[in-house]
């Protein structure tokens, strides 16, 4: 796929700063950025934005809102404010979406913990609505289910979007998440519009570290090129991210590795 249609999520490269990923974008022809908010931790988001705006990137996404998911009331409260922190910042980046990773199993209560996602969402859908951001909600591989979400499935995932129902309110499908579906193609089909994000990386075996093992596009098992060509098949009209969280890649310089993921993009994507 041409790098017109590619966006650069900061995780890939998380060595560099937010001036860095701007930069490195532009300099190789890359349509869009895709910061995670710890960027913004030591870097004010006005700035950001302006950034942003001077370069004339798009910001495909922002990561992440979520985590609904906690023993108690306070905890809860706690995430929906973190939440609403996170549509103000999506909103002052231009960001086409806000990413939410919806919290894990908890007190190994798997409905209940569904259901306070599904609370959450509800409980955040007025604030995006005021700040005009759209919210998608990704479904992670199972063997994230106990550490990040709950939700896993594009099924389930669909059941609360059509439970939810909203303009603003949508999936992202990460290709490293859910490539192993054997109902993917349909639960595309069915998702049509729903769909408002696309990340892409690759499965590579064995599994080194949960969250830090995932493969450059060309290096696994998944079928890029064909789910890229069915996602865009359902009027998908957003940029594909590429998100690659990897400690083999993080310990490479990203001036070094970006173009050699521009290269796997095109040719693999
Ligand atoms: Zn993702």
């Amino acid at each position: 796929m041409n790098l017109e249609m590619m966006s650069l999520n900061s995780i890939t490269i998380k060595r560099a700063s937010f001036t860095e990923l701007v930069h490195l974008a532009e300099s190789h022809g890359i349509r869009g950025i895709a910061p995670w908010r710890d960027l913004f931790d030591d870097f004010p988001i006005e700035k950001a934005s302006s950034l942003v705006q001077a370069s004339g990137l798009r910001v495909s996404s922002l990561c992440r809102g979520g985590m609904f998911t906690a023993p108690d009331q306070v905890g809860r409260d706690a995430a929906i404010a973190d939440n609403r922190r996170a549509i103000e910042q999506a909103a002052a980046l231009g960001a086409e979406t806000l990413v939410l990773v919806c919290g894990p199993v908890i007190e190994r209560d798997v409905l209940g913990s569904q259901q306070m996602v599904v609370d959450g969402i509800a409980a955040i859908l007025d604030y995006a609505e005021a700040h005009d951001v759209r919210l998608s909600i990704e479904p992670l591989h199972p063997m994230m289910a106990s550490s990040r979400s709950t939700i896993t499935l594009l099924s389930q995932t669909r059941r609360i979007l059509e439970e939810l129902r909203h303009p603003l309110l949508g999936v992202c499908l990460d290709a490293y998440h859910v490539w192993w579906d054997p109902m993917f193609t349909e639960e595309i089909v069915l998702l049509g519009p729903l769909i408002q994000d696309f990340h892409v990386s690759d499965w590579v075996t064995p599994i080194q570290g949960e969250l830090s093992s995932r493969g450059l596009m060309g290096d696994g098992c998944i079928d890029l090129r064909t789910m890229r060509e069915h996602v865009y098949a359902q009027g998908y009209n957003g940029l594909t991210e590429v998100e690659i969280l990897s400690d083999d890649w993080w310990a490479v310089d990203p001036a070094e590795f970006v173009p050699i993921i521009a290269q796997r993009f095109v040719e693999y994507v």
